[in-house]
């Protein structure tokens, strides 16, 4: 099928939930993505941060492809050797030393706030209220909804899930204070907020959460669904602070594309969670965990995030100066390939002619123009993406 006769047979058949696009991709190879029609794009956003390996990356697809001929799926009624495996690497390399695997990044934080409840259930102090941050982004099922604090996804949705307040300012170490009780079990919120802007917090602004935490009887949930596996040049966001939190939630590049998603606790908060008290049918199955675990087993190569943080680097510094030469550019913000740049205009424009130059990326917000690229990307290929946003900015 060409670019048309796909976009008529959406128009008739998917429910209207993404609105306009320009492009049907049909085929992946590294960094590059072809449309229907057969033109190649360079690809700086990795489908929202997810193919962070390159599309279909060797390791990977050979993972799925033999795992698929022996085993898609069983249940968690039986074990399931390359969930184990899995396991294993992560807890090998993160604070966490018991997972729960599902299917996206709204369920693992759906889990995560569940775990939280029944932990404090258990030690007898049932604290049911979740504090969440403004512009947070936390995946569109009703929990995670709520704990999403953006009004504008909440509309019409109401009524929202009980006891989970997202209005609690971002990077406010003395809003969070304040706005704890007695009943607040658990804060919940991302290293960097990806969807709300790529906005970093100030230095010690983790810390410092990690220290209330602590204090007050809360337990921290890090949002890793975007930040983490390397996107930020360490494997978890949280690293960069030099404390863990006591659950984290994973999803995007930990397929590399194949949907999972995933929640990590220490020993101490996996108490909370006996036999049927939660559950997934998919959750960890035999095909997701073996592209996950392929792709886990690159990204913890030696080599590989010192990769990330020199192109993500570099890439800085070439934005940098581009800012000086713009004023439309109001700040450049992210770390490691998770960068934001934002501008004093609409985004949209700028999105569309990158993609007539031949460049996919998106946006973080009206105004901010997002770049969450392969972290296998070259220097090259940052320097093609300057180029045309340097022609771009110079004509608006
Ligand atoms: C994308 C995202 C989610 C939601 O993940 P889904 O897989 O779409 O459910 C949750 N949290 C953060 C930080 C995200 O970036």
């Amino acid at each position: 099928m060409n670019t048309s006769q796909i976009k008529s047979l959406n128009d008739q058949f998917i429910l209207n939930t993404y609105g306009e696009r320009k492009l049907a991709l049909v085929r992946g190879s590294g960094v590059s993505v072809w449309d229907a029609d057969g033109r190649e794009y360079l690809d700086f956003f990795a489908g929202i941060a997810v193919v962070s390996l390159g599309h279909c990356h060797p390791e990977v697809t050979e993972a799925i492809c033999r795992q698929a001929r022996t085993l898609v799926h069983v249940s968690n009624l039986y074990y399931i050797e390359r969930q184990v495996q899995l396991a294993k690497i992560l807890s090998e390399h993160s604070f966490a030393s018991r997972w729960f695997f599902c299917n996206c990044g709204a369920t693992a934080n759906e889990a995560a706030i569940k775990l939280a409840r029944r932990y404090w259930v258990q030690k007898g102090t049932p604290k049911p209220d979740i504090l969440a941050m403004q512009q947070s982004f936390h995946g569109r099922t009703l929990a995670a909804l709520t704990a999403t604090g953006q009004p504008k996804y909440h509309q019409g949705f109401e009524p929202l899930a009980s006891g989970i307040s997202a209005t609690v300012p971002y990077d406010d170490v003395e809003a969070l204070e304040r706005a704890i009780t007695p009943s607040t079990g658990a804060v919940i919120l991302e290293p960097i907020q990806g969807e709300g802007g790529v906005r970093v917090p100030s230095a010690g602004y983790l810390r410092a959460v990690r220290e209330i935490c602590s204090k007050r009887g809360v337990l921290m949930i890090l949002d890793e669904v975007q930040t983490g596996m390397g996107r930020t040049g360490k494997l978890f966001a949280h690293e960069h602070a030099g404390i863990f939190p006591d659950i984290m939630t994973l999803a995007k590049a930990l397929g590399n594309g194949v949907p999972i998603g995933a929640l990590g606790c220490t020993e101490e908060v996996a108490s909370g969670f006996g036999p049927g008290m939660h559950a997934s049918t998919f959750g960890g199955n035999p095909l997701c965990t073996a592209a996950a675990l392929a792709t886990v087993s690159v990204m913890t190569r030696p080599g590989f995030l010192e990769h990330v943080c020199e192109v993500g680097g570099y890439f800085m510094e070439k934005l940098h100066q581009l800012a000086a030469k713009y004023p439309v550019i109001r700040e450049i913000r992210g770390k490691g390939l998770m960068i934001g740049v934002e501008l004093n205009t609409e985004v949209k424009p700028v999105v569309d002619k990158m993609q007539e130059a031949g460049i996919i990326c998106g946006p973080a917000g009206p105004k901010v123009l997002r770049f969450v690229p392969p972290l296998v990307i070259e220097k090259e290929h940052v320097d093609r993406v300057v180029t045309a946003l340097d022609t771009i900015l110079g004509a608006l």
